[in-house]
């Protein structure tokens, strides 16, 4: 059913139409799962994205002109679509990615959550009033679009991060251009549809295919856009910040994750090792929150240890319901990794179990990564501090909680972190002292519910937070307005 949904080439959407890339060139996209090609996407260069912007720039002031709550009821009209095509939308996700179809339902589930969420706030969009200390003068805030947004998003839940984008970017009253990645170009062209079809009018969202270093560096260069929210790496972020610095865009970065998880000796170990599962190996480690560091009590490591090496080699790897995840998104990055772990072992890491690709008859042909577990690896080493992307864990001794606080704190990256212990001292000071956007106690390292905010601090982010009603901060310009009363006109 869902290749049927694919198009052979996946066009643009530009001014409510499809179309493919001026130049006709196409991309191919690979499926992670077997190694096939699935389809071509658009190759769109600096002309495609100048169109989609000058689309988005000529539809904008009518879209801002609507109320809030009329833009509102548009985007329900989407989320309402979205969830008669679920299993559609799922079935994408799941083609495109390797994912399971349940992780891919889940993932579409948050998806309309938020944007639910975002057009509740067609209700809201609260500024505030306030007080003056002029007598007869009155002070409130407004909130106002700020004209056309540039969205470019990452590939490992690519409804999620579509939705994340586009719903608070629109109920601000923006026009937006959206990137999809090119790992991901179908979700993105089937949610430019739904779109169309839910009745947004033209041109407010437009949706380009294509290259990072081509169409998403035009769109970040192109001086009509006036904010660009990112989804990436921090390495794409930090060039992204610097050419948008240039003409002072505004700029919002969620960037990657060394996310550190602490077991202390007083957790409950089964849950511990539960959630450490849960939290390094799910969505095959492709989360920004994924837990990559694991910091343990020594005098509970041993049995740590071999709890979790037991629950690693117990995971199912594949694309179905019944695995526990499934391929890494492609073969550069399943590259990638293997040679940092190649490295890690060269400096005196030890693999305790992983660390290879799966070569088995099922799996040869698509990018699988055995679940890996490393110890030994110094916690400045390149596997220590930088962001692998995939099913990748590596445990680290610690004396107590004055260590593990210090370790989870010396990373480049600041975006989830977690605490395993029955102590509400440790909890409450770890959650307060640790340097991390979102802090969880006796769970998994995951992503914000659509209410709450979500970013990291240091090389995580720049210091925005999406989604939430902060993520309004980010699409919105914040007006003061102050109202003058001449008594001798009462
Ligand atoms: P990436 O930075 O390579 O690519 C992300 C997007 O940026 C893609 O659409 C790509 O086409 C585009 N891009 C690449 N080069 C560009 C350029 N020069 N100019 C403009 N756009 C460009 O990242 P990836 O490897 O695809 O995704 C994984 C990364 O995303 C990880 O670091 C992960 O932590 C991060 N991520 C962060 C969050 C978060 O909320 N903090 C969520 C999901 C993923």
């Amino acid at each position: 059913m869902t290749d049927n949904l694919i198009p052979e080439v996946i066009p643009n959407w530009v001014n409510g139409s499809e179309c493919l890339a001026d130049s006709g060139a196409t991309i191919d996209k690979i499926s992670p799962v077997d190694g096939r090609r699935i389809c071509g996407l658009a190759r769109s260069g600096a002309n495609d994205v100048r169109k989609a912007v000058a689309a988005a720039r000529a539809a904008q002031p009518a879209w801002a002109g609507l109320t809030p709550v009329e833009r509102g009821e548009l985007l329900y009209r989407i989320t309402r679509l979205m969830r008669e095509e679920q299993k559609q939308i799922a079935g994408i996700i799941a083609a495109e990615t390797g994912m399971a179809l349940s992780a891919a339902l889940g993932e579409a589930g948050a998806a309309i959550a938020q944007g639910e969420f975002m057009a509740g706030e067609g209700r809201r969009l609260y500024g505030h009033s306030t007080t003056s200390a002029v007598q007869d003068k009155y002070a409130v805030t407004v909130r106002q679009p700020i004209g056309v947004a540039g969205l470019i998003i990452a590939a490992n839940t690519p409804i999620a991060n579509i939705a994340w984008k586009v719903f608070p970017a629109l109920i601000c009253g923006n026009a937006a251009v959206l990137k999809a990645a090119e790992d991901t170009p179908a979700t993105a062209w089937y949610f430019g549809g739904i779109a169309h079809r839910a009745g947004l009018p033209k041109g407010v969202l437009n949706v380009i295919q294509g290259a990072g270093d081509e169409a998403g560096a035009a769109l970040v260069e192109n001086p009509e856009v006036g904010v660009i929210s990112f989804t990436g790496s921090t390495a794409v972020g930090r060039r992204i910040a610097a050419v948008a610095g240039e003409r002072l865009a505004r700029v919002s970065l969620e960037l990657g994750g060394k996310n550190p998880l602490v077991v202390c000796d007083d957790a409950d170990l089964e849950r511990a090792v539960e959630w450490t599962l849960l939290s390094a190996f799910s969505n095959a480690g492709q989360r920004c929150a994924a837990a990559s560091r694991i910091l343990v009590f020594e005098s509970v490591y041993d049995r740590f240890r071999e709890r979790l090496i037991r629950g690693a080699e117990g995971l199912n790897i594949g694309p179905s319901d019944q695995d526990d995840y499934g391929p890494v998104i492609n073969r550069r990055q399943l590259k990638k990794m293997l040679a940092v772990v190649e490295r890690a072992k060269g400096k005196g890491a030890t693999v305790l179990t992983g660390g290879h690709r799966l070569t088995d008859a099922a799996h040869a042909a698509g990018c699988y990564l055995a679940p890996t577990v490393i110890e030994g690896a110094g916690p400045q080493d390149e596997i220590s501090t930088t962001e692998l992307f995939g099913p990748v864990a590596c445990l680290y001794r610690v004396e107590g909680f004055a260590a593990a606080l210090q370790l989870a704190n010396a990373s480049p990256y600041g975006l989830t972190a977690c605490i395993h212990t029955r102590s509400i001292h440790r909890a409450t000071e770890f959650t307060q002292k640790v340097q991390a956007g979102v802090a969880v106690i006796n769970a998994g390292t995951y992503g914000s519910e659509p209410h709450m905010p979500f970013g990291g601090f240091k090389q995580s982010g720049n210091g925005t937070r999406e989604p939430g009603t902060e993520a309004l901060s980010v699409y919105s310009e914040l007006k003061a307005i102050y109202t003058n009363i001449d008594r001798g006109a009462l």
